[in-house]
C-alpha cells in the first residue's frame, strides 16, 4: 500500500487509462466486538485510529460514522494550520501539531496539498501591536517562527488591503510563516487510507445511538447497524459531542453552534497568504483553484443546523469591504455551515471521562482543523496508555467543574460563542 502512489505508479496509470486504481479503503460489517471503538470518522477520530495502529500497535479498532467519512467539519472547514498561541498548554500543543503537520504527506503517503505559505495577523491600534509582539515571542520561545512586520513590509505581501481605511488603518502584522492552508478532505482520507491499511474497520453509515455501561464501565455501543462490544470506547464527534456524552449520562459544558464560510469564483492569484483582519473576525486566503475562501464569526446562538444565516454573511461581507475593497468586484459561489463544538474557555478537552473506559475529545471551536495530527496523536496515547500525551495534559474535563487550569486564550470570559 505505502508505494501505491508513487511516481511509477501515476505514469503507469497515465498510460493504461488509470484502469487499475482500487478504492481507498474496504468497506466492513461491523464485528461483534472490538478493542477499541471511535464514534466519529471526522478528521480527528480517522487520525486517533491512524495514530493508535501506528504509534501503538492498537489495530482491532473501529471507526464508526453516522455519515460518510469526510462529511462534517473536517470537510467544512477554510483548512488554516497554524501554530500561534500565546497560553500555556495550547502553544506546547499546536506546535506539537504543526511539526506532525510537516511530516503528514510522508507518513501517509498521500498528497494533502499542505501549503506552508505563511499567515499574517493584521494590527490597527498600538495596543494591538503590543500583543502582537508578546505573542510573537511566546511562538519563538516554543520554537516556533513569527516576524513582526512593520505597515510597509505588510504593504509589500499583500498590496490589494486597505491601507488608510478611516477606522481601522493597518499599522502592521505578526506573520507567521510556517503556518498556512491544506486540502480538508484529502486529511480525511489520507488518515482513513493509513488507518484502513493497519487494520482498522471504518464503518460509514453507523449511527451511535446508545452507550452500554454496567457498573460504572463502558462495554459497547449500539448503533444503527446492531450493537457493537468493546474495552475502550472514545467520543469524537466535534458539534454532537454534548448529544452523543449525554447517551452516557453526561452534560458537557460544550455549546454548539453555526460558523459559516465563503468561496468567490476563481481568480488570479491575488492573496499569496492567509490573512485575518484585527478588527474583527474575518479572514480570508485564496485557494489552488483561484476562489478567495473566507469567514468570519459564529452565528451567536445555539444551533444544530449545518447552515448559517444572512445576518452574518452581511457581517462577514462588511469586514471583507473594510479590510480589502476591490473584493466588491467578485461573486461569492457558496457558503455552508459546520456545528462547532464550542467550550467556556476556547480550548478543547481530551481526557477519561468518569465511566471507566469512556474517553473525551471535543471542544476545537472553530480551530480544530490544524490540531487534527496533534489531536488524533494525543488522544490515541491517552487511549492506548491511560496516560495524558504530555502537550495535551491541560486539557482536563474537570477544569470547567473546578476553575483551575481554565485557558481562555481568548480573554473572553466563559461565554462560549465569544471563543
Ligand atoms: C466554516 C468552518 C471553518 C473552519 N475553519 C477552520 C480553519 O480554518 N482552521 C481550523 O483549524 N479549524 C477550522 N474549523 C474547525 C474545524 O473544522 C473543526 O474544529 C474540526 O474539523 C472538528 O473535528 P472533526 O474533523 O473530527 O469534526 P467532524 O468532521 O465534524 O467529525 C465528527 C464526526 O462525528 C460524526 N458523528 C456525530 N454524531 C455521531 C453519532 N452519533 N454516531 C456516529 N458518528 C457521529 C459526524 O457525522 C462527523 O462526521 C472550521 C470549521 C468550520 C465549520
Amino acid at each position: 500500500m505505502a508505494g501505491e502512489f508513487s511516481g511509477w505508479r501515476l505514469f503507469r496509470e497515465g498510460l493504461t487509462r488509470n484502469r487499475g486504481w482500487t478504492a481507498h479503503w474496504r468497506d466492513p460489517d461491523p464485528k461483534d466486538s472490538y478493542d477499541v471503538l471511535i464514534i466519529g470518522g471526522g478528521g480527528h477520530g480517522l487520525a486517533t485510529a491512524f495514530y493508535l495502529a501506528q504509534e501503538h500497535g492498537i489495530t482491532n479498532v473501529a471507526v464508526l460514522e453516522k455519515g460518510y467519512l469526510g462529511g462534517g467539519n473536517i470537510g467544512r472547514n477554510t483548512t488554516i494550520v497554524r501554530a500561534n498561541y500565546n497560553m500555556p498548554g495550547n502553544s506546547e500543543f499546536y506546535s506539537h501539531s504543526l511539526k506532525l503537520w510537516e511530516g503528514m504527506e510522508q507518513a501517509l503517503n498521500f498528497n494533502t496539498m499542505m501549503s506552508q505559505r505563511g499567515v499574517l495577523n493584521l494590527f490597527h491600534s498600538d495596543g494591538q501591536r503590543d500583543y502582537a509582539a508578546r505573542r510573537g515571542n511566546t511562538m519563538a520561545g516554543q520554537g516556533d517562527d513569527a516576524v513582526l512586520l512593520d505597515r510597509d513590509g505588510v504593504r509589500a505581501m499583500v498590496p490589494a488591503l486597505d491601507f488608510d481605511n478611516g477606522r481601522f488603518p493597518i499599522y502592521g502584522g505578526l506573520f507567521h510563516p510556517r503556518g498556512g492552508t491544506a486540502r480538508h478532505d484529502a486529511v480525511a482520507w489520507g488518515y482513513a487510507r493509513g488507518a484502513d491499511s493497519r487494520g482498522v474497520d471504518l464503518i460509514q453509515n453507523c449511527e451511535v445511538t446508545g452507550i452500554d455501561i454496567e457498573n460504572g464501565h463502558v462495554t459497547g455501543v449500539q448503533t444503527s447497524r446492531g450493537p457493537i462490544r468493546a474495552r475502550k470506547v472514545g467520543i469524537v464527534v466535534a458539534g454532537r459531542s454534548s448529544q452523543v456524552a449525554a447517551m452516557a449520562g453526561m452534560r458537557l459544558p460544550i455549546e454548539s453552534h453555526v460558523l459559516q464560510a465563503f468561496v468567490t469564483e476563481g481568480l488570479k492569484p491575488c492573496i499569496d497568504h492567509v490573512v485575518t483582519f484585527g478588527m474583527g473576525h474575518f479572514y480570508i486566503s485564496q485557494s489552488d483553484k483561484g476562489g478567495l475562501v473566507f469567514g468570519g464569526d459564529l452565528d451567536f446562538y445555539a444551533s444544530y443546523a449545518a447552515r448559517g444565516n444572512l445576518p452574518m454573511a452581511e457581517h462577514v461581507v462588511e469586514a471583507a469591504m473594510t479590510l480589502m475593497p476591490a473584493i466588491g468586484k467578485a461573486r461569492v459561489l457558496r457558503s455552508w455551515g459546520g456545528i462547532m463544538d464550542m467550550s467556556p474557555d476556547g480550548s478543547p478537552i481530551i481526557d477519561k471521562t468518569p465511566v471507566e473506559g469512556l474517553y473525551l475529545n471535543c471542544g476545537w471551536c472553530y480551530g480544530g482543523f490544524k490540531a487534527v495530527p496533534g489531536s488524533g496523536f494525543s488522544f490515541a496515547h491517552l487511549l492506548a496508555t491511560d496516560r495524558p500525551h504530555g502537550p495535551a495534559a491541560r486539557f482536563r474535563l474537570d477544569r470547567f467543574e473546578t476553575g483551575r487550569g481554565l485557558m481562555d486564550e481568548e480573554g473572553t470570559g466563559a461565554q462560549h460563542n465569544l471563543h
